[in-house]
């Protein structure tokens, strides 16, 4: 959440970092602000509202500075407007930062400092970094001193940079649970806590550590710990183009996502699934072969949408390799005092590898000695970097704050997963090729559902006036009619709720009348007929019906109100299948209500506080 850049180099500054902001603004767009240095003082310009607000008011003409730093807000402490915006000074306007993530003991500073004569403007956490920094400086004279030892003072998260009239040919970064990267241009630098705010400059980046600093002058970088410890550097590439992180032609990022599936759902375990041996080779997890090998139990820990495809990965993992799987959310995990042993594996599933609480269970799972894997979607990232062994889900940055594509891709790996897990164990070869040839048609079945976008966005608009709805699938769909119902919340702001099919008559029944929308999965499988039954207590009680079927069932159309058909799949894979038409009706249906689709209200990405 919330996004940071600065630049220091030899280009004009204000519209380089407004041009960052637009980047990432999907990661909190409650404010934003730049600062630059000017005239040997810092100016400061700081809107609440999106960055378009902020723009306006930027007028570059006034400004030959070329270092700045500027933050696009998620608000956690005080409400959004100007005063609480990024960047935040010191009490002498002599130092300005931005910060991400979470200043737990600022009550505490603040009132201290406050009882020494320094004033503050305003409610956030993060102020008290710029005024703390300010009182140490005093004291020491020194900028890269005084930010140490102020962040060996604070407890909480940071992604910080910080800019001071006092020493105006410099930036300094630091992190702690919070992303932050470097890029290294030609006689320029950019730091942002995304990439995708720094590829159009340059594609060479450092990824800093936790409790990592850097000094970022014009003719250099240095990197040390906040505790003044020297660091090595690792100058790496990135991984994805300019054109990944743009609309091409889409209206909204979200859509442009739910259409790519079908690639990127292939990109996952290309490579990897050896269909012709019904196997699968992933490289990322060769240190901890043997481990795998010997697991008792595996626990997937997630949250959102990612602990839905948690829960499609323990149905699968559970199947093909007969391993006990248990799904947490991180935020649970993290602070239970969950029983693990040296021969559990951890699972932590996240589409940025930053999420706060899943990048903790990591650390948890360390702490006991148990092995964690990562998978992930953004290289580099914490989460990667933390874990022992992983994969990469591949799926190119994920912009649209309501997670699709992400979704698709970590069933993509945990399917091959699970079937790398089972050919260790009792699943036979032929099992396995019969699985992975299924697997290698999803791509064009996915493509096939997209081809009938128009069937579902009619109903989405037929549908659009419903205040509440039910979402009901079983086994492996069930985790599906939980992220439909998700989705719909998330964008439309229409409540939503998923269940197992069959836990419906234990409450949710209730809700059912003539106004109430029930989409069900009801693909043809074992317990096919089951579902038709809780059609049945469905239309029983006025409620309409909305299906998800499979293809050729004629059926169905006998029970249902309105069909949406899948393509036929082996069960396991159906939740990826089964789940397009859910993102599709909910897209649609933010669409026709006028609501902001890929930035929805109060929501962000990259979860990076608890
Ligand atoms: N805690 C800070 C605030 O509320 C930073 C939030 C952010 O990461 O955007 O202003």
């Amino acid at each position: 959440m919330c996004g940071i850049v600065g630049y220091v180099g030899n280009q004009k500054v204000s519209n380089l970092l407004i041009n960052g902001l637009k980047r990432m603004e999907y990661r909190g767009y409650d404010s934003a602000g730049i600062s630059v240095l000017q005239d040997g003082k810092i100016q400061t310009i700081k809107k609440s509202g999106k960055v378009s607000q902020l723009e306006k008011l930027v007028d570059h003409t006034l400004y030959d500075s070329t270092i700045g730093i500027a933050h696009t807000r998620w608000a956690t402490h005080g409400e959004p407007n100007d005063i609480n915006a990024h960047p935040h000074h010191s009490s002498d306007d002599k130092i300005s930062i931005v910060h991400n993530g979470i200043i737990e003991n600022y009550a505490a500073i603040k009132k201290n400092l406050q009882e020494k004569g320094y004033t503050f403007r305003s409610e956030t956490d993060s102020e008290v970094l710029a005024v703390m920094i300010q009182a140490i400086y005093e004291k020491v004279q020194c900028l890269e001193e005084a930010v140490r030892f102020a962040l060996n003072e604070v407890d909480g998260t940071f992604g910080l940079l910080v800019l001071s009239s006092h020493e105006p040919d410099r930036i300094i970064a630091a992190r702690r649970g919070s992303p932050m990267v470097l890029g290294i241009g030609d006689g320029e630098y950019i730091v942002a806590s995304d990439a995708s705010a720094i590829i159009q400059h340059t594609r060479q980046v450092v990824y800093l550590n936790d409790n990592e600093m850097a000094i970022i002058k014009r003719d250099g970088f240095e990197t040390k710990t906040i505790m003044n410890e020297a660091t090595t550097t690792h100058i790496q590439e990135i991984e994805f183009d300019l054109e990944h992180i743009e609309k091409a032609g889409y209206e909204h990022f979200m859509l442009k996502e739910i259409f790519e599936q079908p690639e990127t759902f292939r990109d996952a375990f290309r490579g990897r699934l050896l269909a012709d041996k019904g196997n699968v080779k992933l490289g990322g997890l060769t240190q901890v072969q043997e481990k795998l090998r010997q697991a008792k139990r595996i626990i997937i820990t997630a949250c959102g949408t990612s602990w839905h495809s948690a829960l499609v990965g323990e149905y699968i993992i559970e199947n093909l390799a007969q391993i006990p799987v248990e799904v947490e959310y991180a935020s649970e995990f993290r602070y239970r005092n969950t029983p693990l042993y040296p021969d559990d594996i951890v699972i932590a599933i996240s589409q940025s590898g930053e999420t706060a609480d899943t990048l903790a269970a990591v650390y948890e799972t360390k702490q006991k000695g148990a092995t964690p894997i990562g998978i992930v979607n953004v290289v580099g990232s914490s989460i990667a970097r933390e874990t022992e062994a992983g994969i990469y889900i591949h799926a190119g940055p994920e912009i649209g704050v309501a997670s699709t594509k992400a979704f698709t891709s970590q069933i993509s790996v945990l399917t091959i997963l699970a079937l790398y897990l089972g050919r260790m164990r009792n699943l036979s070869q032929s099992d396995g090729k019969r699985i992975a040839a299924e697997i290698l048609e999803i791509p064009d079945k996915i493509r096939r559902i997209l081809n009938r976008s128009d069937e579902i966005k009619a109903l989405a608009k037929k549908q659009a006036k419903s205040r509440n709805y039910l979402y009901l699938g079983r086994g492996y769909n069930f985790p599906v009619a939980l992220e439909g119902a998700l989705k719909m919340k998330e964008i439309s702001y229409i409540h939503a709720e998923g269940y197992p099919a069959a836990e419906m008559k234990h409450g949710p029944i209730a809700l059912i009348d003539e106004n109430m929308p029930v989409v069900i999965v009801a693909t043809k499988d074992e317990i096919y007929e089951k579902v038709i039954s809780n059609i049945q207590e469905v239309r029983a009680r006025k409620g309409k019906v909305i299906a998800i079927a499979t293809e050729g069932d004629e059926n169905i159309k006998d029970y249902a109100n309105h069909v949406i058909y899948i393509p036929s799949t082996l069960p396991m894979l159906t939740p990826v299948l089964a789940v397009i038409p859910l993102q599709l009706i909910a897209y649609y249906t933010a669409v026709e209500l006028g609501c902001n689709v890929d930035q929805p209200r109060n929501l962000a990405k990259s979860v990076t506080v608890e």
